[in-house]
């Protein structure tokens, strides 16, 4: 295993996913790369934490095996990964229907029969939608004209009942805001990465997607708790005063700290999300699925450890809902009363583990959206994040990958 020298070419500034992602490109290319992070662990916005026994993540999110850069730099195998059942339950007024693909799973077909979910040409909507998503050139996507996804749902025949009913809520959980404002050209490209893999969770948390990044770096090029206070004509410093000198520098660091260390950085707004993680004594569902609902009193809840066992010890549940906006005063108790009436069941013998609130949980991305942005900042200074692509683990690490490939181009490798 080769060890970083003294001198290094490139400071990467934060290990989340895109720093990682970049900080492999650039030793791959035989670079000497440090990066410095500041927390005790790798990951950002993807790590887990242990709580009690259970696996809580900063938020909770799922792991598309389909996205191209996923499938480039990890092997899935090696991240024990656990499917979700295709598709999602809504509860409605009326009860819980099963929206999926029936490709994958025949018995949902009968709710999404007229009369029940869709209407005929909802259906037909959805079936021309899906397969010109899946099967069409990315190209195409990419270039498609951008609106706003209720803009392109309603252009593509959807009637408002059925937006309502599937695609607000669903993609509520997915944009993190609950109005369709976001970029149809990325809701086609998610789409699209639903449709060809498969959505998962990793059993040991989704922490484990950058651990298997970070561990293909060479031993000792990241330094964990080594917060960066400053950037200098010459490299960073750390709050110790140390100077770490480099040719180049990127900042991988989320949004709030890459507007401190380079001001007048161009930077998009982002959506804060709550997660709140309830203990049950047994699973409310018994299935490894998502939970919606047209109401949208919360994004969506799931009992993640029916989906991956390693999140909670063996005779108890985790549930994980999310609610857009900050943990405010009595928010739990109506979250958790919504749960009663959604699951079935009392919830009375649930305990609240924690609550994660995540104040830049993924960027605005209204259109029309650049799907990624050049990372130069100014000479020897580069940004990379989701912030400078899409708001998603593909987008960071391909952000991640187009900083290592300026760099290159500038240093002259
Ligand atoms: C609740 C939630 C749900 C999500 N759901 C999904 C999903 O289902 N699917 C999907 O694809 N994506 C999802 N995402 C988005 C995805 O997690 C992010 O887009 C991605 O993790 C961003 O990675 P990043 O490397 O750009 O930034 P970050 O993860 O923010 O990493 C920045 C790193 O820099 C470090 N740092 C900060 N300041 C300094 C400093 N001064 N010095 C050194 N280090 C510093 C931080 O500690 C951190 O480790 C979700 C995100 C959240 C929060």
């Amino acid at each position: 295993m080769p060890t970083i020298r003294d001198t290094t070419d490139v400071l990467v500034i934060g290990a989340g996913v895109a720093g990682l992602a970049c900080a492999r490109d650039l030793c791959t290319a035989g670079l000497t790369v440090r990066v410095l992070e500041a927390s005790d662990e790798v990951g950002g916005r993807m790590r887990s934490d242990r709580v009690d026994g259970f696996v809580i993540d900063r938020g909770f999110q799922v792991f598309n095996t389909a996205y191209p850069q996923v499938r480039r730099r990890l092997a899935l195998r090696e991240l024990r990964l656990r499917p979700f059942t295709p598709g999602v339950l809504i509860h409605t007024g009326s009860g819980t229907l099963r929206f999926a693909d029936p490709s994958r799973r025949p018995r949902a077909l009968p709710d999404l029969l007229p009369g029940r979910l869709a209407g005929p040409r909802d259906l037909l909507a959805l079936g021309v939608l899906s397969a010109r998503d899946m099967l069409a050139p990315v190209r195409f996507v990419k270039r498609a004209e951008d609106r706003t996804t209720r803009t392109a749902l309603a252009a593509a025949g959807f009637s408002d009942d059925f937006v309502e009913r599937f695609f607000r809520p669903f993609l509520s959980g997915v944009f993190l805001e609950d109005g369709l404002e976001t970029s149809s050209r990325f809701f086609h490209l998610v789409w699209r990465s639903m449709l060809r893999g498969s959505l998962c969770l990793p059993d040991t948390g989704i922490g484990e997607v950058p651990r298997a990044l970070a561990a293909g770096l060479p031993r000792g090029v990241v330094r964990l708790e080594t917060p960066v206070e400053r950037l200098t004509d010459d490299g960073a410093v750390t709050p110790g005063g140390d100077e770490v000198p480099a040719r180049a520098v990127v900042v991988a660091t989320g949004p709030g700290p890459a507007a401190a260390l380079l001001p007048g950085l161009d930077l998009p707004a982002y959506r804060v999300v709550t997660t709140y993680y309830h203990v049950a004594p047994r699973s409310p569902l018994g299935e490894p699925t998502l939970l919606v609902e047209p109401r949208r009193r919360f994004l969506n809840t799931c009992v993640v450890s029916d989906v991956a066992p390693g999140y909670a010890p063996r005779g108890s549940a985790l549930v994980a809902t999310s609610v857009l906006g900050e943990d405010t005063e009595g928010r739990e108790a109506t979250v958790r009363a919504a749960l009663g009436e959604v699951y079935g069941t009392g919830t009375g013998g649930w305990s609240l583990l924690t609550v994660r609130t995540i104040q830049a949980a993924l960027p605005v991305m209204a259109p029309p959206q650049p799907l990624s942005r050049t990372t130069r900042i100014g000479p020897g200074r580069y940004a990379c994040g989701d912030h400078r692509a899409t708001g998603s683990v593909q987008g960071a690490l391909a952000s991640g990958a187009r900083a290592a490939r300026e760099v290159l181009r500038d240093l002259g490798r």
